[in-house]
């Protein structure tokens, strides 16, 4: 065996109500599309090893690695807001968990390896838009800064796969600190299974928050990493598309890339979802949503938190109110950076407010707006850049008074505000390449954003938006 790979499987040591164990199903004809070489090695996994045969039959499906516990993961959760009991890995395996040299463990998970009992009525398969856009959102998120999912591979299964038509097949490689989500507890919960919520506790808590206590500590810890993570999004112009509590991830991590896009014109109450008629995942949206998820994760941990039930609601109550200040603070830290401001001043959030307000006025690009306070080119992004100025009057007179200028204002600058986003339009485009076999786009779309902050004069065209007829105002989950 090349692929020597030193799993310890902390989640397949759950009882086994927590998963059901089975290998991914075999395909036809592998080919690696992209194998994540610097995350590899983060891992402390054998590079060459990977791409080679034995790699490709591991990332495929087509073998399991020696150590590895293959595992469809039970999970529940509310979508859209309406309970569904049994949700589960219907389409994914989790390998097991290394731990790299750098302490970290991670899961190493396939997506798109076959039928489980969670499937339902699914086939237990990806093509290749979704994984790659999976691929190419999740590593830009990591890049900007975002805790997240990983990509480490994208195989080519040389099988069709049936949606709106025959698509080419894939599998996606996810690596993960866990895939602890919400609906995971919920699982449980539903079926009176304090014991398991018990160990379920336990194991968040050393995954995630070793420092935390209990079930009180962990969901104080969650509510402050969901607080964060939100905040960041909103930082970013990214909009999830599907918050539901099977996609919200206990450690505060970003995960499950559906039909997630990043804003290109700002407007608050954008949405992108085919699926999400009613808005309720829109960019504005996202923190309720995130509090509404905390909350049902909080009626999970009642049982834990012993003695009287009414007063253990109103202390979780309490706690999941901590989001408001503890996301308030973040976005204003959030903001404030993209600002180029260090201290803190009463009128910051009317300033910042002030520009989101001209920006959604005039659909300014969120990004190249930004990032244009750096170049001097924000006041362009403005059908009547008069608006602009007028507000950059209040921004440079509060600049002053913090005394930064020059090149240390234009460092900050850039560090607070990307140069590229994957934008829309370039993901579809670099999908519907591949898709007709041509991959350099995907792979420079990857390549570029894995450094967002840098100025790349050679890639400038992927930092315009869209024209009218290029702009992509619907994404699909495409599962
Ligand atoms: P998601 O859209 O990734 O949040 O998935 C929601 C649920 O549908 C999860 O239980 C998935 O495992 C399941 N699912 C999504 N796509 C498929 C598929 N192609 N085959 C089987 N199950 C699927
Ligand atoms: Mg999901």
């Amino acid at each position: 065996m090349v692929l020597n790979i030193a799993f310890d499987n902390s989640y397949a040591r759950l009882p086994e109500k927590f998963h059901v164990r089975l290998d991914p199903t075999p395909v036809a004809a592998p080919r690696l599309i992209r194998l994540n070489a610097a995350l590899a090695r983060e891992m402390g996994l054998d590079v060459q090893a990977l791409a080679g045969a034995e790699g490709l039959a591991m990332l495929s499906g087509n073998a399991v690695p020696d150590g590895a516990e293959p595992l469809a993961q039970a999970y529940a959760g509310h979508q859209f807001g309406g309970f569904v009991p049994q949700l589960g890995d219907g389409r994914a395996h989790l390998l097991g968990e290394v731990v790299g040299p750098d302490g970290r463990r991670r899961d190493i998970q396939l997506k798109g390896s076959g039928r489980t009992p969670f499937s339902r009525m699914g086939d237990g398969r990806a093509w290749i838009g979704p994984v790659l856009r999976e691929y190419i959102l999740s590593e830009a998120m990591h890049a900007l800064g975002v805790p997240t999912t990983r990509a480490l591979a994208a195989v080519a299964t040389g099988e069709t796969v049936h949606r709106e038509g025959p698509r080419p097949g894939a599998v996606l490689t996810r690596v993960a600190d866990s895939h602890i989500r919400v609906g995971t507890f919920q699982y449980f919960a539903v079926r009176d299974d304090t014991e398991a919520i018990r160990t379920l506790t336990e194991h968040a808590i050393a995954r995630h928050f070793p420092a935390a206590e209990g079930p009180r500590g962990l969901l104080r810890a969650a509510v402050a990493a969901q607080a964060r993570l939100v905040a960041q999004w909103m930082a970013l112009g990214f909009i999830h598309g599907v918050m539901n509590t099977d996609n919200a991830h206990v450690g505060g991590l970003t995960i499950d890339y559906g039909p997630c896009a990043f804003m290109d014109g700002y407007h608050p109450e954008t949405v992108f979802s085919s699926i999400d008629a009613q808005g309720r995942y829109g960019y504005a949206n996202q923190p309720q949503m995130a509090v509404w998820n905390l909350a049902q994760f909080a009626t999970c941990l009642l049982p834990l938190m012993g003695g009287d039930q009414e007063a253990a609601v109103g202390e979780a109550t309490e706690m999941v109110h901590e989001f408001a200040p503890l996301y308030q603070q973040a976005w204003l830290d959030q903001f404030r950076a993209k600002l180029g401001l260090e201290r803190a001043e009463d009128g910051d959030a009317t300033l910042i407010e002030t520009l989101l307000g001209r920006m959604a006025q005039q659909r300014a690009d969120f990004t190249r707006t930004f990032r244009g306070l750096a170049d001097g080119t924000a006041r362009a992004e403005f059908a009547e850049p008069e608006a602009f100025d007028a507000w950059a009057g209040d921004w440079r007179a509060r600049l002053a008074r913090e005394g930064r200028e020059g090149a240390e204002l234009d460092a900050a600058l850039r560090t607070a505000n990307p140069a590229f986003i994957p934008r829309n339009h370039r993901v579809e485009a670099a999908i519907e390449a591949a898709a007709a076999g041509d991959e350099a786009p995907f792979n420079r779309l990857c390549e570029v954003l894995a450094r967002p902050y840098d100025d790349q004069p050679e890639a400038r065209d992927l930092r315009d938006a869209p024209r009218r007829d290029e702009a992509v105002h619907r994404t699909f989950c495409g599962t």
